[in-house]
Order: structure tokens, then sequence, then C-alpha cells
């Protein structure tokens, strides 16, 4: 087979090295006699996997004693669900969330919330056309918000927050990380939760990771679910009802993967070096063109348009020719978009950077 490339946004490319191990072990891992697929979650096995991950995430991203890493289902959807289930009981019933509007994912985030509490949009960026992000200094922030949620990397609009902002004294940040986390360094204490589905940086989609703060954990309203009660799923090692065991047994690969190839700081440095490569040829004049300011350009998810939209068919059709695969934009915004997780390596953003300056003529 020839080489290709994945530029899914999720369900997304993962590293060849750990999809080779995963078929290497698919039948009788570690001389179980079992696939990890079969295992009891109870039992030894499957808990030395689950401990593993947990300890190689922890270590990764330098997460505190005091936060607890979860692996859950339902996605990150869910979460816009779970989240004030649990947290806005803190804060009682007149509680409000804060919001940053950065584009389709917090605009999403907003409508769940609002189902559960009063929300307030503190800032967006719908004037824009979501291009960019509100200063600081025009937000809107309640000053005992029960939390600030920003989505820190909008996968559809390739939006990025790079910054950690000042909120007022006890507001815990919630960031919606789905389409970055693991991609560049941060300083998990200074979030209350952090969240992201598993199916674009980390692994298959059927795992949701949450990073909390203990302090946040058993708020729960009575109405929660009880298997999406953070207490329940922290005090049970994420098994107070079976995990998506072989989701987290390969993004555990994927950990180590990350871990042999120097950790998040030089995913973050490969990460520079890959997206500088594909905007500066989106940049080279104007054949292409990507909307966003570049201070909140995404190094993960990078739309862009063709000056002349009615060549989009003839140059998927010969992106795909040359095994440049998943280029197409969301529907809801259309022209292309090229992610670029940690597992795309930088030989397929040379070769789209090569078919870049092929297709416009360079
Ligand atoms: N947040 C962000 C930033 C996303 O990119 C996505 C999925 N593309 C979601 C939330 C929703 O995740 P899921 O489909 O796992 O529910």
């Amino acid at each position: 087979m020839s080489t290709i490339y994945n530029f899914s946004a999720g369900p997304a490319v993962l590293p060849k090295e750990v999809l080779q191990q995963a078929a290497a072990e698919m039948l009788d891992w570690h001389g179980s006699g079992m696939s990890v697929m079969e295992m009891s979650h109870r039992g030894p096995e499957f808990i030395s996997i689950y401990r593993a991950a947990e300890r190689d995430l922890r270590e990764l991203l330098a997460v505190p004693d005091n936060y607890r890493i979860l692996f859950m289902q339902g996605g990150g959807l869910s979460q816009n669900a779970v989240i004030p289930l649990n947290l806005v009981g803190r804060k009682g019933e007149s509680a409000t969330i804060d919001f940053i509007r950065t584009g389709s994912w917090s605009g999403k985030s907003i409508k769940e919330a609002a189902r559960y509490a009063k929300v307030n949009v503190a800032a967006s960026a719908e004037a824009s056309g979501f291009t960019t992000v509100p200063p600081q200094s025009e937000w809107n922030l309640t000053p005992d918000a029960a939390y600030l949620h920003l989505c820190t990397n909008e996968t559809i609009d390739g939006v990025e927050i790079d910054f950690v902002p000042d909120v007022p004294a006890g507001v815990p940040i919630v960031a919606d990380m789905s389409s970055h986390i693991l991609s560049r360094q941060v300083d998990v204490a200074k979030y209350g939760l952090i969240f992201g589905g598993a199916q674009k940086n980390i692994g298959p989609a059927g795992v949701t990771v949450v990073i909390v703060r203990d302090d946040l954990i058993g708020h729960a309203l009575p109405v929660c679910p009880s298997a999406f009660d953070f207490r329940n799923v922290a005090d049970n090692e994420s098994m107070y009802n079976t995990p998506p065991t072989y989701g987290i047994y390969i993004a555990g690969l994927v950990f180590q993967w990350l871990l042999k190839n120097g950790g998040v700081a030089a995913m973050e440095q490969r990460n520079i070096e890959k997206a500088g490569l594909l905007y500066a040829a989106l940049d080279a004049d104007d054949f292409y063109r990507n909307r966003v300011a570049p201070p909140y350009r995404s190094r993960m998810n990078i739309p862009f348009y063709l000056r002349d939209e009615s060549q989009n068919e003839a140059f998927l059709a010969g992106a795909k020719a040359r095994g440049l695969l998943q280029l197409k934009g969301h529907k809801s915004v259309g022209g292309m978009r090229a992610s670029i997780y940690n597992a795309m390596p930088i030989e397929g953003v040379q070769a789209l950077v090569d078919y870049l300056n092929e297709f416009a003529g360079r």
C-alpha cells in the first residue's frame, strides 16, 4: 500500500507504532491468552493497563496530586451536560456559568449548559465570524460564577486560546481541550477541570478524559445520573460501571508512545514546526486563505479556503490521488481543513505543502 496521510479532525490518525503493537497483542495480551477486549475490567490484567494509563497521563501533563483523572464515556458533548450537573451545585440554584464563545464547540456547550443553569456569554467572537478571541479586557465575567468555560481549541473554526485567562478569585476554569490536549504544555493547576474526547490526540472514540480538581467533586445535583457523578467515577477508579476498556488500552499505548518520544514538550516543538510549515504555504499568496487572526491560529486544526471555490472538488480529488485524505472542511463552514494532530508526521505535512504548491501552480 502506498503511503497515505489522514487529515481527519476525528476520529483521527493514530501513531503507526501504536496500531502495530495493538495488532500484535490483539489475540493474546502479554501471555494472558486473551484479547484486552475480552478481559474483565475488574481482573488484574486490565487493572494494570488502567493504572499504567492513568499514571502515564498524569506524568505527561504533570497533573498535581489534588486532581483526579477520570476515563468516562459519552464523548466531549456529554460533558456539556455532565459538567454543569456536577459543578453548579457548589453555588446553589442561582448559579451562573460564564462562557467565552469562540466558535462552534463553545456554542454547543452554551446551549446545553443553559438547560441546567443560568449562562452568561461573557464575550463572543461571533461578530468576527469566529476568527479571533475577544480581548480579555472586554470579558464581562461574573464575580461568583460556578465556573468559566472555554473551548481552548475550536476544532471547526481553527481558533486556539494560547493563554490562561485571569478570573475572579475562586472561579474555576473549565477547558474543553478535546482537540489539542497533549499537543502543548499546560499548567493543569490553573484549571478546575480539563476535558476532552479521546478521538483526536488520545485514542479511539468512546473514551472521554476528565481531569478534575478534588474540591469540585462531590457536588452533583440530585438529577445527575449516578454513572456521571464525578464522585462515583472517582471513587471507583472510573469503574463505577464498565469503562471503555479497549479504548483505555489504546489510549495507554498512545501515552507510552508520547513518553518515548519526548513527552508533551517535544510534541509541542514538533507541532509548532508542522503548523508553521502549513501556514507558510497557505499565506504564500492569495491562492489559499486561512481567516483566523494569527495569534489565535490553531496548531492542530487548520481550516482554509481556495480563492476560487469552484476548484474545491478538483483540489480534493487531486489530494486523494496523492494519498492526502479527509481534507474536506466541516459542513457548517465549507472549504478545507487539515487536522495535524500529534500522530501526523512532519512528512505528511510536507506532502500536503508540496501538493498545495503544485495545485497553486507555484
Ligand atoms: N469539543 C470539541 C472541541 C470537539 O472538537 C468535539 C468533537 N469534534 C466535541 C467537543 C464533541 O465531542 P464528541 O463528538 O466526542 O461528543
